[in-house]
């Protein structure tokens, strides 16, 4: 949950910048793993290592404090991010369920 809140909230909040846009969840349960994609068609990210580094934020002012990514990875067992810029972003999870 907290995960995927971080990931729309990057949408609403960076993508589209608060303005109106689409934004597609899928979801994927195989075996004993689910599989969350969050997808945008907003501004994109032009360097993505930097981007999800632990504290790194575009909007220091608006009090954001750049842990979106961090929380993501910690709470997920897997992630990745697909970016280009004006073309928009995909966010790739995978939680391991029922261990
Ligand atoms: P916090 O999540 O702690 O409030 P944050 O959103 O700035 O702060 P992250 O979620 O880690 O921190 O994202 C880091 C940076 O990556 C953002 O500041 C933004 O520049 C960029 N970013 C993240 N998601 C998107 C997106 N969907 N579209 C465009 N830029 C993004
Ligand atoms: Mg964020």
């Amino acid at each position: 949950k907290t995960a995927v809140s971080e990931a729309v909230t990057n949408a609403i909040i960076h993508g589209y910048e608060k303005g109106a846009g689409k934004i597609w969840i899928r979801t994927v349960v195989e075996d004993r793993s689910v599989y969350i994609e969050v997808r945008d068609k907003g501004i994109g990210i032009a360097d993505v290592k930097q981007a999800m580094e632990p504290l790194f934020t575009t909007k220091p002012e608006e009090e954001r404090s750049g842990m979106g990514f961090s929380f993501m990875e910690a709470f997920m067992d897997e992630l990745s991010v697909e970016s280009e810029p004006d073309k928009g972003t995909v966010v790739h999870m995978k939680k391991i369920i029922g261990r």
